[in-house]
């Protein structure tokens, strides 16, 4: 699959700046980071950036709908925006792994409530060394 992320920032009314690129290529790699994660990867080839212009980006990004972020033990994590999934914490390796569970119908439950959801994210905070080691289980 490749994408124009140059574009998708662009599609968004997004400036394309060297951060949100290099910001959805890591993310787009796969996977969830942290704040923290992100700053050190895009060190790497821009030794120059701090963390606030990271977190800006981050924000933007989010605001445009890219990205998801949620919160594990005051920690946010990030990844690309994509269907319903529940974010599996495992307390043990400090890795997040997605697994799909039909979410619909608590979406569809509370919006029957009127509830307007903005954003629903289920986040398990589980040992799942074992999870890890077999991560056909329902990931995607
Ligand atoms: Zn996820």
């Amino acid at each position: 699959m490749e994408i124009d992320l140059a574009d998708l920032l662009r599609q968004k009314g997004l400036k394309v700046t060297p951060q949100r690129l290099s910001i959805l290529k890591l993310l787009y790699s796969g996977g969830h980071f942290n704040g923290e994660q992100i700053y050190n990867e895009l060190k790497k080839s821009e030794p120059s950036i701090s963390l606030s212009t990271v977190y800006n980006a981050l924000n933007t990004l989010e605001k445009a709908g890219l990205l998801n972020s949620f919160e594990v033990n005051g920690i946010t994590w990030y990844e690309i925006k994509r269907d319903l999934h529940v974010n599996v914490y495992c307390e043990d390796s400090n890795q997040i792994i997605d697994v799909n569970v039909d979410l619909e119908g608590l979406y569809k439950e509370l919006s029957e409530k009127g509830i307007n959801v903005k954003s629903l994210n289920v986040v398990v905070i589980a040992e799942c060394s074992k999870l890890l080691k077999e991560p056909q289980i329902g990931t995607s």
